[in-house]
């Protein structure tokens, strides 16, 4: 069965948009990243911009700012750079426990970085696949053309309603709202509704990190993309980030508590009291809601409305490492479940770097409820599916499993937009106050939230808003 991604998506449904490469700085071996730990800001340590947080979008931000020669300080509660790009290296091999792909690489500006600072990446293609229904045996490629047609045509009637709904200026709905709408006088087998469940779970709840009955009709797919192979960094994604952060002051291991910018700009920390001229904000949109940041004065309302509106999502990692490959030789393995969305896709990491590793993804409502499980029972459940295809299969020797709603630096993985937001709380969230405090990250782009380059575009945003304000 062919998936659609959302750039297919996108190119079915309203055309396909493409953007033009940025001119970038050319570096040419991986440097390392020298940070100061635990120091607070000395007396006559004098900066014009403090920066909170070292992900992508602030590092971005402070690499076109020193360029400047302005002086620029980032805050980052982590004890590592980088953020929601994550690196993990514990079983000496770099697996990602946040983004893993450039994803749609022509017109992807990381695409140019990762030449320009020699990243080693290789092409990853979601429709090299192998399917499996619910009692562990293999879809036909009959089935799989089926479905796919029967998909298409659910998504041209999905496009249909919303530009009916939208013409009677009817109020949005959820995105599964709309489906039990197109639905509602076929009876299907379950079967059926099994592998409309799968479809549904992989190529949204997967992409958008949220279950359908959140996602907005009007909206969900208001995010753009470019075109070409997906990409993977095989070395480790966090390659492209330490280069651009080389000569940054970054403090790690700072948790900011309080941002002032009734004057200039003052940062209280779990450690100490930081003084600015200006102030980039690029928390993560989950710790903007969970409000253990607190602003002096209040955010304005349109930025808290903007907080409230946007959803924050969650996408889960399982890496199970076991003794040799018993499953087969595709790039993803994907099972459709009884129960919507539990372990749909599996990532086989044999076809990207010889390793005997599958990597399990879960999204939306059970990527959110299996962070409760031990992680004993995490990989019972993993293992049930994978016993349900492979049977006779030995235990995994080892696991990497990720929470990231539990993540008090991030409090989910990445936006979207939720019934009842708009695109517009995007640019609320973007906007700057009294042109001091400024904001970038992820949520803040109407055009690429939840990625990596959408983050990084944020950064180069926000560094231009401030010199144009110098
Ligand atoms: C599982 C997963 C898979 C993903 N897959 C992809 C993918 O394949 N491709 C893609 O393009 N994107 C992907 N993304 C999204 C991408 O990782 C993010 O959109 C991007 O990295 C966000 O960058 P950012 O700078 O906006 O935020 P962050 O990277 O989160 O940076 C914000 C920083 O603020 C810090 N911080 C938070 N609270 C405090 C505090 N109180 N005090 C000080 N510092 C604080 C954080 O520690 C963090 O370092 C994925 C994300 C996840 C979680």
């Amino acid at each position: 069965m062919k998936k659609l991604t959302r750039s297919q998506f996108l190119k079915l449904l309203l055309g396909s948009t493409a953007l033009t490469t940025l001119p970038l700085i050319s570096c040419q071996k991986q440097p390392e990243v020298k940070t100061n730990n635990n120091q607070n800001q000395s007396a006559n340590e004098e900066v014009d911009i403090i920066i909170i947080g070292a992900g992508m979008s602030g590092i971005s931000a402070g690499f076109d700012l020193i360029q400047k020669g302005l002086k620029v300080l980032i805050l980052e509660g982590r004890d590592r750079i980088g953020g929601r790009v994550w690196t993990d290296n514990r079983w000496n091999i770099p697996l990602e426990l946040g983004a893993g792909w450039i994803q749609e690489s022509e017109g992807n500006p990381l695409t140019k970085l990762a030449q320009d600072f020699q990243v080693s990446t290789i092409p990853f293609d979601f429709d090299d696949s192998t399917f499996y229904y619910a009692d562990g045996s293999e879809m036909s490629e009959e089935d799989q053309e089926d479905y796919d047609q029967l998909f298409e045509e659910l998504f041209e009637e999905i496009e249909t309603l919303r530009e009916q709904k939208e013409k009677d200026d009817q109020d949005d709905i959820s995105l599964q709202k709309a489906i039990d709408e197109i639905l509602a006088d076929e009876d299907l087998e379950p079967q059926d509704q099994e592998v409309l469940n799968y479809l549904l779970n992989s190529t949204i709840e997967h992409e958008y990190a949220s279950d359908i009955n959140d996602l907005s009709l009007y909206y969900w797919d208001s995010d753009q993309g470019f075109d070409g192979e997906d990409l993977i960094c095989d070395q480790g994604y966090k390659q492209i980030i330490q280069p651009l952060a080389k000569n940054l002051n970054i403090k790690l291991n700072q948790i900011v508590e309080k941002v002032d910018y009734t004057n200039n700009i003052q940062v209280t920390t779990n450690q100490g009291i930081f003084n600015a001229k200006y102030g980039i904000i690029t928390l993560p949109l989950g710790v903007l809601k969970s409000g253990k940041v607190e602003f002096s004065p209040p955010l304005p309302d349109r930025k808290q409305e903007a907080i409230k509106n946007l959803g924050m999502g969650v996408l889960n990692r399982v890496y199970l490492k076991f003794s040799e490959v018993f499953w087969d030789d595709t790039q993803t393995l994907e099972y459709i479940s009884k129960n919507k969305g539990e372990w749909c896709e599996w990532v086989n990491f044999d076809t990207i770097i010889k390793q005997p590793i599958l990597l399990g993804f879960n999204a939306g409502d059970f990527g959110t409820k299996i962070e409760e499980y031990s992680d004993q029972e995490i990989i019972k459940s993993a293992m049930e599916v994978l016993r349900t295809i492979y049977e006779d299969i030995p235990d995994p020797l080892d696991s990497i499993i990720t929470r990231w709603h539990q993540d008090e630096f991030s409090y989910g993985s990445y936006s979207y937009v939720k019934v009842g937001a708009t695109p517009e709380d995007y640019d609320n969230l973007s906007q700057a106050i009294d042109n001091k405090l400024f904001f970038a990250g992820e949520a803040t782009s109407k055009e690429y939230p939840a990625t990596v380059h959408g983050a990084f575009l944020s950064g180069k945003r926000v560094a231009k808003e401030i010199i144009a304000n110098i």
